[in-house]
């Protein structure tokens, strides 16, 4: 079945507000097997809204409705629709009575309250626990149209509440469309693309697709399938793919890399010590943003002075004035230098050039050297990164914590 979701509001259109409740609906349609042929958004203008409901019914027979269902002069959706359907408002004492209860003590107008408990004479209401407009399904001609109201918060519990069962009767879908990302570090868009387009190109169901994303690529792989085939296709084609990538996949989902390093150090029983210049500490961050880090994570320090990291890390002065701050040898020194201090197994150090000054034709902005010290000895990785300094130090930041996790 085929559905649009309509989300109304002048503020979308002005840009004011990011349309996060399409986001969800879309969303939860998803897992119900509808499948969202399009999004619209319109103003709260007559005209505008009558003419974009006119359409959209003539090209599904399931539309969501967000917005507009308030007690001011311009909340429209219902006067709109009811007119756009034949359909007369009648009070509903049920819904009236319910919203004087809901304010009792204080004074709302009477106006206001009666507007909101009109519906259209043949709809069937959604009751609204924390807040005064109840949803409205209006089925008609063949026609379901659902009305939720703006509010994000409310119109979320009556999608997982009484609506949800409603669609899974209504609509006795047997099929569900089900979702995995794998997430690819230190390759390319354009180099992912030619390990699996075969893959990609072989299949519509499950669907492959790629999207670039802060410095790395998402494989997604969705399918629509029968409740008991949906995990084993998907795997399938999840498998194929990670034949191909190995260990460049880092993750799944909703996966972070330090989840993942902080579950192998634990395994591992090893601490990590963490030496940052150019990523300001966000090494640091990251780890000890999993609870109990305390397990792993030893010493944190931000050498970013040359006498910081000659001070603290115990890089020699005439290494960092021969060779440069930014440099492999000064890398290994800091990393070496802090997993003695933090009395860690392992130590990382990462130098480089965020930008936007500070860079030169031999070492250019987005440089950075990433060292990984162990009882091993010391590895050493140069990245070139693109971007803005936020963007650098966020790959920077990526980059030293793939390369923990490719150690461990
Ligand atoms: P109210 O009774 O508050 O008037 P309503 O059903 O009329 O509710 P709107 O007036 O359209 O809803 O929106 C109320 C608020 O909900 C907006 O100011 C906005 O903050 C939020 N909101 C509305 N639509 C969306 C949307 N599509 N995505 C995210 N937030 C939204
Ligand atoms: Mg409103």
């Amino acid at each position: 079945m085929r559905a649009e979701i309509v989300s109304v509001g002048t503020e979308i259109l002005l840009g004011n507000l990011v349309d996060t409740n399409a986001a969800f609906i879309a969303e939860k349609m998803a897992s119900l097997g509808i499948s969202i042929s399009r999004i619209n958004a319109v103003g709260d203008r007559w005209q505008d809204l009558y003419q974009t409901l006119e359409e959209t019914l003539r090209r599904v027979d399931l539309i969501v409705i967000t917005g507009g269902l308030g007690p001011t002069e311009d909340d429209i959706t219902k006067e709109v629709l009811s007119r756009l359907m034949g359909e007369n408002l009648v009070l509903d004492e049920g819904i009236l009575a319910g919203i004087r209860r809901r304010f009792r003590g204080h004074r709302i107008p009477e106006k206001a309250a009666r507007k909101q408990a009109m519906i259209p004479a043949s709809a069937k209401k959604i009751p609204n626990p924390v807040g005064t407009a109840p949803g409205i399904i209006l089925e008609k001609d063949d026609k379901t149209i659902i009305l939720l109201p703006g509010v994000p918060r409310e119109m979320r519990k009556m999608m997982e509440g009484e609506l949800y069962p409603y669609l899974l009767s209504r609509l006795g879908t047997e099929e569900l469309i089900s979702s995995r990302t794998l997430k690819v570090w230190g390759m390319g868009e354009s180099q992912v693309n030619e390990k699996i387009a075969d893959i990609m190109l072989r299949q519509s169901n499950p669907k492959v697709g790629l999207l670039a994303k802060r410095g790395e690529i998402h494989i997604s792989i969705t399918g629509q399938f029968a409740p008991e085939v949906v995990g084993e296709k998907i795997k399938t084609v999840e498998d194929q793919i990670r034949g191909r990538l190995g260990s460049s996949i880092w993750g799944v989902d909703e996966e972070t890399l330090e989840g993942i390093v902080a579950r192998l150090l634990k395994k591992r029983g090893l601490r990590i010590a963490v030496a940052e210049s150019c990523t300001g500490g966000l090494v640091s961050h990251r780890l000890t943003n999993i609870p109990g880090s305390s397990d792993y994570f030893t010493y944190g320090i931000i050498g970013y002075s040359n006498q910081a990291k000659s001070i603290f890390l115990g890089v020699p002065a005439s290494l960092i004035k021969r060779r440069g701050a930014v440099s492999p040898e000064v890398a290994k020194k800091m990393a070496q230098g802090v997993r003695k201090a933090g009395e860690a197994h392992l130590g990382l150090g990462i130098t480089g050039i965020a930008g936007p000054s500070g860079g030169s034709r031999n070492k250019p902005v987005g440089l950075v050297y990433i060292s990984l010290s162990s009882p091993e000895g010391e590895i050493c990785e140069r990245f070139l990164f693109p971007g803005g300094r936020e963007d650098i130090k966020w790959k920077a930041s990526q980059g030293a914590l793939d390369m923990l996790r490719k150690y461990l």
